[in-house]
């Protein structure tokens, strides 16, 4: 098994005193581990995150990009400002950019396709509703979202992503998917990966679980074989929370 991935998504929360002592908490809780931990934050908090975090093992992350580098985009930001401002990640295609703010597979391609030329690495976020899972169109529904959202990315360029399996159901409700749901989606998630780009490299891609994962649930979620780490919300606001999240899990 690989080591795991744990990003946290601060979503549009924290104002930069409580960034700055969410960051200053989590340091020491999370030197020690071995698996990769990430901070997506306000792009408001991202200069101080970037400078809090250098000579930590902490990585910083945004929570979207524009595909085009400059123009007339008001209110969007290019991937070359968040390179500029020493970001490496950023989520791409969250359900919430999804559902409230237009957001479709084509759209997720260009923004991944414009970060990953910047040399960011995108979190790609994937995840059928809860009435596409009851019409048992989960497998449908996500390989659309994969065939469709990563059309155009070559097996060169997927090692540079990271996809965070969410179901919508499961994000901000305090409902998780169980163990076992979360496992077969992704190996679904996987084969369809496998089919597109060969085995080896669906192997090696990182496929998060994401949607109420907590200090409570993560050993179970992040010890069954396909879940290569977690894209953490709500819990990763609480530094305490966060690193329990990370450590639990040991190679
Ligand atoms: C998320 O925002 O990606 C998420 C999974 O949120 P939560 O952990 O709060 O469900």
């Amino acid at each position: 098994m690989k080591n795991k991935i744990i990003a946290g998504n601060w979503k549009m929360n924290k104002l930069q005193s409580e960034a700055k002592q969410l960051i200053e908490e989590l340091k020491p809780l999370v030197k020690d581990t071995e698996n990769t931990v990430v901070i997506c934050v306000p792009y408001t908090d991202l200069a101080l995150a970037v400078e809090m975090t250098k000579g930590t093992n902490i990585h910083v992350g945004a929570q979207n990009c524009h595909w085009k580098e400059s123009g007339a985009f008001t209110a969007e930001i290019a991937p070359s400002m968040l390179v500029e401002a020493g970001v490496e990640y950023v989520i791409i295609g969250h359900s919430e950019r999804r559902t409230y703010f237009g957001e479709t597979d084509a759209t997720v391609l260009q923004r991944t396709t414009a970060a990953l030329n910047a040399g960011l690495k995108p979190i790609v976020c994937i995840g059928e509703t809860l009435e596409e899972r009851n019409s048992g169109r989960m497998e449908e529904v996500l390989e659309r979202q994969i065939l469709k959202g990563f059309e155009t990315i070559t097996a060169e360029q997927l090692k540079n992503i990271v996809i965070a399996y969410e179901p919508v159901w499961a994000i901000g409700t305090g409902v998780t998917a169980t163990d076992e749901q979360a496992q077969d989606a992704i190996a679904f998630c996987r084969s369809v990966f496998a089919k597109k780009y060969g085995k080896e490299s669906a192997d090696e891609l990182y496929i998060q679980y994401g949607g109420s994962m907590n200090d409570a649930n993560a050993k179970a979620l992040l010890s069954m074989p396909d879940i290569d780490g977690g894209l953490i919300g709500g819990a990763s606001l609480v530094a305490k929370k966060f690193a329990d999240v990370v450590n639990a899990y040991k190679k």
